[in-house]
């Protein structure tokens, strides 16, 4: 289909949002992104970008810029969370799918930083993005109907719904449905880098406990993700200010690196860890749903914005290989829901595997970890190629 001139409205200016501005752009489409926010902005976290998500931002001529601010990721380390012993290190650098070994890419980002390479290259591209604009609703049809809080209305060709977890187009295609509470709590915070942390995801592994450790911004900030299973409730959102003393204690016997680095957190968010069904319906008439929006998931792989970014190149590719919108949409899901959904599934099936709070149990799994990682590495790594060696751009 040619998209020269369709007239798309992406609503939300986050990383599934944008990255789909300008897949949809280079495609010729006339687009315009509608943020709710006063600015584009994101919160001082980080992102760990895999190489299928590297190869949306290099098909869509931005990974140059994205590198220049990122950090390249050597491997990923399994440490016991008492001294910090390590338990297993698991080389990211080389990497093969049954055959020769090739150097991945595998980078830590600041959020904010990876938003700004898109706002950058989405603006340049003559994007529209219109900020202090929150969506109330939309109506599809063929000419969808976007309705804004503050009365306006827009009829286009189009509406992308890029407007995250809680998203106003999923219940207008889904209805609701309440998410399943984990009993699992997750910090977040950045930290200077006073302990030398090397370029490498450290997880440090406890009783019911992990915490997530890498550097950003050329090694100059560490990001945390710290979790706990709990009984308790805790809200669902990633904004909520908490008690850096809260953390600290919950984690206090934690060593190694990790008691230097949580005695530096000074500002902290706290979340409640939600499952969420992938949502059975995507796209209906002119509308069509795309990362969070469609498909939340816990941060165990971290892979949520990488997957938004993977949808919004397929809805491009998609949209410009259809006959029409109808064809186009239909493409894009099928070629999208099994892929995301195993990847959902496996994230929600991967906390408890750092977690284990029996002692003789947690140093039998060590045990096995380390040994399958000196006795066949490629085999450890091997188990995710499907997900990090997955091209969407090569479909
Ligand atoms: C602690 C943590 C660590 C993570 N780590 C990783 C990781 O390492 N790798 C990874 O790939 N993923 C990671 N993720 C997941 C990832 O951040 C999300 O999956 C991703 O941001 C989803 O992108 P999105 O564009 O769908 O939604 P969002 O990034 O949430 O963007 C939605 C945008 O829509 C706007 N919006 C919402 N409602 C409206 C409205 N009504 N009108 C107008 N605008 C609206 C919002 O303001 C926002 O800008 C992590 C998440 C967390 C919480």
């Amino acid at each position: 289909m040619d998209l020269q001139g369709k007239k798309i409205t992406v609503i939300g200016a986050g990383i599934g949002g944008l990255t789909a501005a300008l897949a949809l752009k280079q495609r010729g489409a006339s687009v315009h992104v509608l943020e709710q926010a006063e600015a584009i902005k994101e919160v001082g976290a980080g992102l760990q970008i895999s190489p299928n998500g590297m190869a949306v931002l290099k098909a869509l001529g931005v990974d140059g810029a994205l590198k220049k601010r990122a950090v390249r990721a050597d491997a990923v380390e399994l440490r016991d969370y008492a001294a910090g012993r390590l338990v297993s290190r698991l080389d990211l650098g080389l990497i093969s799918e049954n055959g020769p070994l090739h150097p991945t890419e595998y980078y830590f980002v600041h959020r904010a930083d990876l938003i700004d390479v898109l706002a950058e290259a989405v603006r340049a591209a003559g994007v529209k993005v219109l900020l202090l604009q929150q969506v109330e609703t939309v109506v599809p049809g063929d000419r969808p109907k976007v309705m804004m809080a503050n009365g306006a209305e827009m009829i286009v060709d189009l509406v992308v719904g890029a407007d995250g977890l809680h998203s106003k187009m999923r219940p207008v295609l889904n209805g609701t449905v309440a998410p399943f509470f984990t009993r699992q709590t997750a910090w977040r915070a950045t930290v200077p880098n006073t302990m030398a942390h090397p370029d490498v995801a450290q997880v440090h592994m406890g009783p019911k406990r992990h915490v997530v450790s890498y550097p950003l911004r050329g090694g100059e900030l560490v990001n945390i993700v710290a979790v706990q299973e709990q009984v308790g409730w805790a809200e669902e959102g990633w904004h909520i200010p908490d008690d850096p003393a809260n953390l600290q204690k919950t984690f206090k016997d934690f060593g190694g690196a990790v008691r230097r680095m949580l005695t530096e957190v000074s500002d902290v968010r706290k979340w409640g860890l939600f499952r969420h069904p992938v949502a059975p319906v995507w796209h209906k008439d002119h509308c069509v749903l795309l990362g969070d929006a469609a498909h939340p998931t816990l941060p165990f792989m971290a892979q949520g914005a990488v997957m938004a970014m993977e949808d919004a190149w397929v809805l491009g590719d998609a949209l410009e290989k259809a006959e029409d919108f109808a064809s186009g949409l239909a493409a894009y899901h099928a070629r999208r829901v099994g892929r995301v959904t195993k990847v959902v599934d496996t994230a929600s099936k991967n906390a408890w595997k750092y977690h284990l709070s029996n002692r003789p149990l947690r140093m039998a799994a060590h045990m096995g970890i380390r040994m399958a990682s000196t006795l066949a590495p490629r085999k450890m790594m091997g188990q995710f190629d499907w997900i990090y060696l997955h091209d969407v751009t090569k479909e």
